[in-house]
């Protein structure tokens, strides 16, 4: 099964081998959608773990033992319909393609099943018509 969940690293995990030891460890593959990790910040990576359900637990406890906290809320993107002026800037991002214009109307089109709520679309619009529900 896949989850999508955030990571928040203290100061002194950031430098630690994630990605690998989630692998070799559990079986359990990270793919990094999105991070913003600076040196001697804290650190955050959106990530979707794939693997199985026993080693994918197995594994958010061993996070959670080193520090890490690991937040699977259920994020979602919201777009305010009435602030939409339909630019298109947004689709320019989206590495899915859940926004896309309509070719027939040039209208902005939203599939949220597409959505892997990478947030890269959210500084893109120039009317602030993206957020999120957490
Ligand atoms: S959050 Fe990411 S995947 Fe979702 S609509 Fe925005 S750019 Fe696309
Ligand atoms: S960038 Fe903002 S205004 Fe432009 S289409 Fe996307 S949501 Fe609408």
């Amino acid at each position: 099964m896949k989850k999508r969940v955030t990571l928040t690293f203290p100061k002194r995990a950031i430098h630690q081998p994630i990605t690998y030891r989630l692998a070799k460890d559990f079986n359990v593959a990270a793919n990094i959608i999105r991070a913003q990790v600076a040196p001697n910040q804290i650190g955050k990576l959106v990530v979707e773990l794939s693997g199985d359900i026993d080693q994918l637990e197995e594994a958010i406890s061993w996070l959670e033992d080193h520090d890490i906290g690991v937040s699977q809320a259920n994020r979602e993107i919201l777009i305010d319909e009435d602030s939409c002026v339909h630019c298109g800037l947004c689709t320019g991002v989206c590495p899915t393609r859940a926004l896309t214009l309509a070719p027939d109307t040039f209208k902005l089109n939203f599939a949220r099943s597409r959505c892997i709520v990478c947030e890269q679309c959210i500084p893109t619009c120039p009317v602030q018509a993206i957020s999120t529900n957490l």
